[in-house]
C-alpha cells in the first residue's frame, strides 16, 4: 500500500536521481549536489524546488523545474512507433539553469564561447558556430566526422545546415530556444519533417526521413534529436548528455 511516506520517499528519489544525472551529464560545471540544491563549481547553490504546479503540457514548456527536466523519459534506440501525444523529452528546459550553464544570449554572453569549424569536411566544409561550454564542439565535431564517412544517400540529410546559433525563443513556448545557447544544430531542410509546419487545426500526424544512422551517431555523443518528440522536428539536435544517462 502506498502511504504519503512511501510518496514522500519516491519523490525525494526522483530528485536525487534528476539531480545525479545532471551531475555526471555537466561535470565541468557542477561540482555535485545535496537533497535541495545543485552546487555549481563557481560556488553557486542553485536550490531545486519540485513543486507540482506546473502541471499542464504548456506550464511545464515555460516554467519546467530541473527536476521536470526528466519528467519525459527520452525514449533509447530506434522509435518502435511515433511519439504519444504530449510527449516531448527534452522540450522542458529550466531557463534558470540553462542560461546559468550557457549565458544570456541577449546580454551578449553567448557569443564569445562559440566557436567555428568546418561541418563535414570532406562533403560540405562549410564553418558552423557553436559553444565551447562543455566541450559541446568538440562533441559536434566528433559527430560530424562520423557523418562524414556515411554514404552520400544517407549523409545528405545532414547539409547544407539550416542553423545553428540564433538568439531566438522558441516559437510555441516563448522560451529561450537552445539554438539561443549555441547547443542545437537544424540540418538540412529538404530532409526534415516539423510539426509547426503542418496544418495547424487537428491532431498532429508524425513523419520523419531523418536516416537512424545519424541519430544514432548524435545520441553516441550526448545530442538528443527532436523527432522523438510528439512536437516532431526531425532537423532538430541539441547537446542534453543528461537525458543520455543509462
Ligand atoms: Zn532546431
Amino acid at each position: 500500500m502506498l502511504t504519503s511516506g512511501t510518496l514522500l520517499v519516491a519523490q525525494t528519489d526522483k530528485v536525487r536521481l534528476a539531480l545525479d544525472k545532471l551531475v555526471v551529464a555537466y561535470p565541468d560545471l557542477l561540482a555535485g549536489h545535496d537533497a535541495e540544491a545543485l552546487h555549481w563549481r563557481d560556488g553557486t547553490v542553485m536550490p531545486v524546488s519540485d513543486d507540482t504546479s506546473s502541471n499542464t503540457l504548456s506550464e511545464l514548456l515555460r516554467h519546467a523545474s530541473v527536476v521536470d527536466q526528466f519528467r519525459i523519459p527520452y525514449p533509447h534506440g530506434p522509435l518502435e512507433k511515433p511519439p504519444i501525444a504530449g510527449a516531448d523529452p527534452g522540450r522542458f528546459r529550466n531557463t534558470a539553469f540553462f542560461t546559468k550553464m550557457y549565458g544570456h544570449c541577449q546580454k551578449g554572453e553567448v557569443l564569445p564561447r562559440l566557436v567555428s569549424f568546418a561541418w563535414l569536411p570532406k562533403t560540405w566544409g562549410k564553418p558552423i558556430r557553436i559553444t565551447s561550454v562543455n566541450h559541446v564542439d568538440e562533441h559536434l565535431r566528433a559527430v560530424s566526422a562520423e557523418i562524414d564517412a556515411l554514404p552520400e544517400k544517407i549523409k545528405h540529410a545532414a547539409y547544407p545546415v539550416a542553423g545553428t546559433y540564433n538568439c531566438r525563443a522558441v516559437v510555441d513556448t516563448g522560451q529561450p530556444s537552445p539554438h539561443s545557447y549555441g547547443i542545437a544544430i537544424d540540418l538540412n531542410t529538404a530532409h526534415a519533417d516539423y510539426w509547426y509546419w503542418q496544418p495547424h487545426a487537428g491532431p498532429i500526424t508524425y513523419r520523419n526521413r531523418m536516416p537512424q544512422e545519424i541519430v544514432a551517431i548524435f545520441e553516441k555523443h550526448g545530442f538528443i534529436w527532436g523527432g522523438k518528440w510528439y512536437h516532431y522536428d526531425t532537423m532538430h539536435f541539441e547537446f542534453r548528455p543528461e537525458l543520455l544517462v543509462e
